[in-house]
Formats: C-alpha cells, sequence, structure tokens
C-alpha cells in the first residue's frame, strides 16, 4: 500500500527515539501545569517534572479515576481559571456527579487538530461534503466534527442526532460524501431506508467514521456492505476531550493514537501493573497537550491492547492499539460465566437472516437465574437458526440462553447508543 496523504506528516511519522523525547517533555509540561493547583499538588505529593526522564518513569504516578472526576465537578480538578475557560463538554452516567470537561481557547484548537488528523487518515478532504450525525450540545461528538471539518475545510451538514428521514433526504440531495456517527447510527439509517423505500444507492457516500459505542468487526461488515462505504474507528472520550485520540487507517491494522498528544498504557484491571505489548487490558490515558482538564494515568475502563509501535503501512510511526473491544464494566457475570456482550453480538451475525437488533435479558426465574436473547430476523429466515445459536453460544461461552427470534422493529430503538444487555437481576 502506498503512504497516504497526512494532515502534519512531519509529526504523524516522527521516528520512535524523538517522538518519545517530545513526549517526555510534554509529561513534564503537564505535571508543572497540574501541580501549581492546590488540589492536584494534594494528589501528587512529592512529585517534581524533572523526575520525569523516560516515557516508562510515567508509571511512577498514581492512577486518576472516573470516581474521582465526578467528586470533582464541577472544576475541583481543572486547571485553568474559570476565565480561562472558553467552553465545556460534559459525560452524565447512570449514577453521580456528571464529568465536566473544561476547554480553554488552546484546547478547542487542540480538537481541531486532532479531528483533522482522523479526517485525512480516513481519507477525507477539502473537497468532502461531511454530514455530522452526532449531537451538538453537551456531548462531544458534534462539535469534535465540526471543529475537524472546519479545519481541513471541508462542507459541512451539521444536522446533529435524529430525525433519520430528514438525515437521508439531504444526504442525498447535497450529495454527502462522509457520514461521521454514533457506530450503531448507520443502522438506524439502512433502516429508515428500507422502511420508507429510500433508495440508498442514490447516495454519494463514500466514507463512515464511526465510533462512541463498541461495534464489532461482523457489524462493521453489515454496515460498509449495506451502505456500500469504507468505515474508520475513531476513538476518544469527554474526559479526553472527546472524538480525536485516535483513528484507524485504510491499512486497517489497529488504531493509530496521536502520540504527541496522549500517552496511553494498557493495564491490567485487577493490578494495575502495565501488561506486555499484545496482551489485553484496560487502557490508561495521559493527556500531554490539553489545559483545562489535564488527565495523568487516567483509567478508561475500555478494552484493549497494543498492536504495535512500528512503523504501519500508511507510513504513520504512532502506536497502534486494537479496535476497543468493549469496557471493563460491561462484562456480565451469569452463573458464574464472564462474557461480553460483543461475543455474543459475534455469534449472532455469522448467521444470514439474523439482524443486527438483538437484546440480551438476565432476569430471575423461580430462584434462579435466566438469560434470553431477542434477535429480529428478516422475514422467510429459517426457524431453526435459533437451535443453532444457542448450540454455538454453548460451545463458544458455555452459555445456555433462551434464543427469541422476533420481526423487524419488535426490539425497542435507543435514542443514542444501543442499549444490549438488560439486567433484572436484582442487586445484591
Ligand atoms: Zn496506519
Amino acid at each position: 500500500m502506498a503512504v497516504s496523504a497526512m494532515w502534519q506528516p512531519e509529526l504523524e511519522s516522527l521516528d520512535r527515539a524523538p517522538l518519545e523525547r517530545l513526549v517526555v517533555e510534554r509529561m513534564r509540561a503537564t505535571l508543572a501545569r497540574v501541580l501549581a493547583e492546590p488540589a492536584w499538588a494534594r494528589r501528587l505529593p512529592g512529585v517534581r517534572p524533572e523526575d520525569i526522564a523516560w516515557v516508562e518513569d510515567w508509571r511512577t504516578l498514581p492512577f486518576l479515576t472516573k470516581e474521582e472526576l465526578r467528586d470533582a465537578y464541577p472544576y475541583g480538578l481543572a486547571c485553568a481559571r474559570p476565565a480561562g475557560y472558553r467552553r465545556i463538554q460534559m459525560s452524565s452516567g447512570t449514577t453521580g456527579n456528571p464529568i465536566l470537561n473544561p476547554y480553554t481557547a488552546s484546547d478547542v484548537a487542540q480538537w481541531a487538530e486532532v479531528m483533522a488528523r482522523c479526517y485525512v487518515t480516513a481519507g477525507v478532504g477539502p473537497t468532502d461534503v461531511i454530514q455530522i450525525t452526532p449531537s451538538f450540545g453537551l456531548f462531544t461528538g458534534g462539535f469534535g466534527f465540526h471543529y475537524g471539518a472546519e479545519r481541513l475545510g471541508a462542507m459541512v451538514i451539521p444536522m446533529g442526532a435524529g430525525r433519520t428521514g430528514l438525515q437521508l433526504r439531504l444526504m442525498r440531495d447535497l450529495k454527502a460524501t462522509v457520514v461521521t456517527a454514533i457506530a450503531t447510527y448507520p443502522l438506524r439509517l439502512i433502516e429508515a431506508a428500507r422502511e420508507e423505500r429510500f433508495d440508498l444507492g442514490s447516495l454519494s457516500l463514500r466514507v463512515g467514521i464511526l465510533g462512541s459505542e463498541m461495534w464489532s468487526d461482523e457489524l462493521r461488515a453489515r454496515i460498509e456492505r449495506e451502505l456500500d462505504i469504507r468505515t474508520f474507528d475513531i476513538i476518544g472520550m469527554t474526559e479526553s476531550g472527546g472524538p480525536g485520540l485516535g483513528i484507524d487507517c485504510a491499512a486497517r491494522a489497529g488504531v493509530h493514537v496521536w502520540e504527541d498528544h496522549y500517552y496511553p498504557e494498557i493495564v491490567d484491571p485487577a493490578t494495575g501493573a502495565v501488561v506486555p505489548d499484545g496482551t489485553e487490558g484496560e487502557l490508561v490515558i495521559s493527556t500531554l497537550t490539553r489545559e483545562g482538564l489535564p488527565l495523568i494515568r487516567y483509567r478508561t475502563h475500555d478494552l484493549t491492547r497494543v498492536v504495535s509501535r512500528g512503523r504501519c503501512d500508511c507510513g504513520r510511526t504512532s502506536l497502534r492499539l486494537d479496535r476497543l473491544r468493549g469496557r471493563v464494566d460491561d462484562m456480565v457475570i451469569y452463573k458464574g460465566i464472564n462474557f461480553y456482550p460483543r461475543q455474543i453480538e459475534t455469534t449472532l451475525l455469522r448467521h444470514a437472516g439474523v439482524s443486527h437488533e438483538y437484546q440480551v435479558v438476565i432476569d430471575t426465574d423461580g430462584g434462579g437465574e435466566r438469560m434470553t436473547i431477542h434477535v429480529e430476523t428478516d422475514p422467510g429466515c429459517d426457524p431453526a437458526v435459533g437451535a443453532r445459536i444457542r448450540r454455538e453460544l454453548h460451545d463458544a461461552l458455555a452459555l445456555s440462553p433462551e434464543v427469541r427470534l422476533c420481526a423487524h422493529g419488535a426490539i425497542e430503538r435507543a435514542q443514542g447508543k444501543a442499549v444490549r444487555v438488560v439486567d433484572r437481576r436484582p442487586r445484591q
């Protein structure tokens, strides 16, 4: 494969030795910045920026947890006085305070820069028409894609979330070539097109940039086939400054992380020890250029592994992570067996006529636990597929769920991210 275009080739293809020197320099600057704040100085007693001589020295610093960021609401661990902020973005969980990320002017510019890199990595350029379907608001998706597109000089259709019928119409009439979305949103587009007899062949789409939730390789293949596009997996979270932490490239050999902006580590979720490259563990992210809310060794709960630190076929040298395989807290324990929803999705989507709409319901029945997988199937799908799925799940995971096939539309659609597991067991 030919070396592809880059937004900032001098940084994206920097050799590892100078790259690591730059990382160390920025680690020290980040430490100096946070240590000027009393709340951080209390968290990091005795730490001095000059003690970081090598990237590995970073491992001596304590982790930063989601709970600490929640407890710090609103500005407890932020590092510019409120007058220095230009914007907040926010993520809300199901419990406790939301996590706020305040952005300085420099943070907004940094966001645009990493997003422009992501677009170019996906083969998107100034002549493209980009339809942005994540919401514009406190959620980081909409604005991140917008800033990157402006930096790139491309045309934007700032749709935001919902109104799927209108999305399709504008996509066709304005000849959108790129769609950016939460990973399962293209499924809504495909479904709406089917219901409204809208011809997906009338679209000019060629690239999808998708992220923000787990999507299996099987789901990816379906989206690419039905929309006739090439998809790219973008990662990032509110805490790190939104999407733009990294993206996979045309070589599809892992997700490049912009190492001059972010320092990734993979740790054993139980012990916190850094694991060898290639071993799956929890992603820990430090920011190297963020001002408003710098992160030092933030535990993301996302599961992945380092694929390579070598130069990629695309010419970039930044480290590559495996596509995110789910979250530590997505793990379901059922009758003593641990599994992740993606393992079920992978099994389901191998069968013809089985839809990507499924839900795993776990409840109790007469004192015992019971698992039911509801999955939508196409009209005319072989009814014996349920028994085959059950047998495969038993062979692969030792699970024996009841598999219930249902018609299209039977499973309730989520407004945002898909709900794959409904656990109705009483809390212990
Ligand atoms: Zn690459």
